[in-house]
């Protein structure tokens, strides 16, 4: 049956938390949640049994580049740190159409669907050359293409060559925040200043590369202090790998003032891994945020996938639980942490409603074939049902084939 398909019963599926459920959906908002087997019939198109899979909120990425991704091969960019990235990247885009942008980008963006991430803030360039903002048109009109099958917000970005006329134009053009990287500006406090204001004049929200290094300036205090007065509308500060390099001391009164603002924050594991640390050879640093600090604090978090196979992450599966995996491993959060992170974390950080198995939570869903949440993060099944608004818009069924091997009792074991 072809998708959309609108579902009104889950069936036997397996929680988190290990209960078996049946979830009615009303529409794009959960009705209830009931003990499996006991969910009224629904009709069989409208119904979807889950019973082998565990049902997870469906995973946001609050950070990617989607007009970047899938440039690493037709790029063969050195392996190298954060400025070889920005200018491999710079070089190559003077020549990007609109049309390659927007290829690469609906197909970064269906592969995260397929995995289960219903949810994108994506940053878009502001590109060197005769059309400048032709990446901001492309992601335009990928989100436009995608409308009903995923939620994509836009965030601008440009270095301090980008003019204010051309990120005033481009969220007039229909992208959501205002973005940049100030630390990588000549004057980080001044690129941060007129980004800032220009949010300010137009009454959106800012979402911005923050501190993305082991050491240089602390923009996000500056960030958060500008932030902290704002009704009605949020600010963001992406990476912040400047944060894990702090002592406690340090630390303490700068996530007072990410408390302080609500700024959401957001940690970029594959990407920071890849970028950082090229120039300490021994005992190399993570270049992650102080995730357990911020989480034990009470932040908003969240956690992306931020670059897939581009200059910036040579890498990357378009999969929310290839994130979860890193987390663990890197950030030393427990697995259920690390889940939170990348679906109600995320979508926190992005004040998107909360969703989920629980009556009012709106119906976005990821299944994964498996017995728990241990056992997915750790196998990535591809298997895996997605329903978005209440509808399923994407399923993948895989096939295993392998040589039948012949049972041998001990007896029979020649040496
Ligand atoms: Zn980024």
């Amino acid at each position: 049956m072809s998708l959309p398909r609108p579902i009104r019963v889950i069936r036997n599926a397996t929680l988190r938390d290990g209960r078996r459920v049946d979830v009615l959906i009303d529409g794009e908002v959960v009705a209830d949640v009931l003990a499996a087997g006991t969910a009224p019939t629904a009709g069989s198109d409208a119904e979807l049994d889950l019973d082998g899979f565990v049902l997870l909120t469906a995973g946001a990425d609050p950070h990617s580049h989607l007009d970047k991704s899938r440039t690493w091969e037709r790029i063969s960019p050195p392996f190298g740190d954060l400025p070889t990235a920005v200018a491999e990247y710079t070089a190559y885009s003077a020549a990007e159409s609109r049309e390659s942008i927007a290829d690469r980008a609906r197909e970064t963006a269906l592969d995260l669907l397929a995995h289960g991430v219903t949810a994108v803030r994506s940053h878009v360039n502001i590109l060197p050359g005769d059309d400048p903002l032709r990446g901001v048109d492309a992601l335009l009109r990928v989100r436009e293409e995608l409308r009903g099958l995923m939620d994509i917000e836009l965030c601008t970005l440009g270095d301090e060559t980008a003019t204010i006329e051309q990120h005033e134009e481009a969220i007039r053009r229909g992208v959501d925040l205002v973005g940049g990287a100030p630390h990588l500006a000549t004057d980080p406090f001044f690129e941060l200043e007129r980004l800032l204001d220009l949010a300010d004049r137009l009454g959106v929200g800012a979402d911005m590369h923050t501190d993305e290094g082991l050491d240089g300036p602390l923009t996000i205090v500056e960030l958060a202090r500008r932030a902290a007065t704002w009704e009605g509308r949020a600010a963001t500060a992406g990476h912040c790998c400047r944060l894990g390099t702090l002592p406690k001391d340090e630390l303490a009164p700068v996530i007072e003032s990410v408390l302080a603002a609500d700024l959401g924050i957001v940690t970029l594991p594959i990407t920071n891994l890849y970028l950082q640390g090229w120039e300490v050879p021994v005992s190399t640093p993570r270049g992650l945020t102080a995730v357990r600090e911020l989480l034990d604090a009470g932040a908003r978090i969240g956690a992306g996938a931020d670059n897939v196979r581009d200059p910036f992450n040579p890498l990357g599966r378009c999969d929310h639980l290839e994130t979860v995996s890193l987390l663990v491993t890197a950030a030393h959060v427990s697995i259920d942490e690390a889940y939170s992170l990348v679906s109600d974390g995320a979508r926190s950080v992005m004040h998107l409603p909360v969703a989920g198995a629980a009556a009012g939570a709106r119906a976005e869903f990821v299944a994964v074939k498996g017995a728990s949440l241990a056992e997915v993060a750790a196998t990535a099944d591809p298997n895996r049902h997605v329903i978005h608004r209440g509808a399923l818009v994407s399923s993948t069924v895989a096939t295993v084939t392998t040589a039948a091997w012949a049972a041998v009792t001990e007896g029979q074991v020649t040496a």
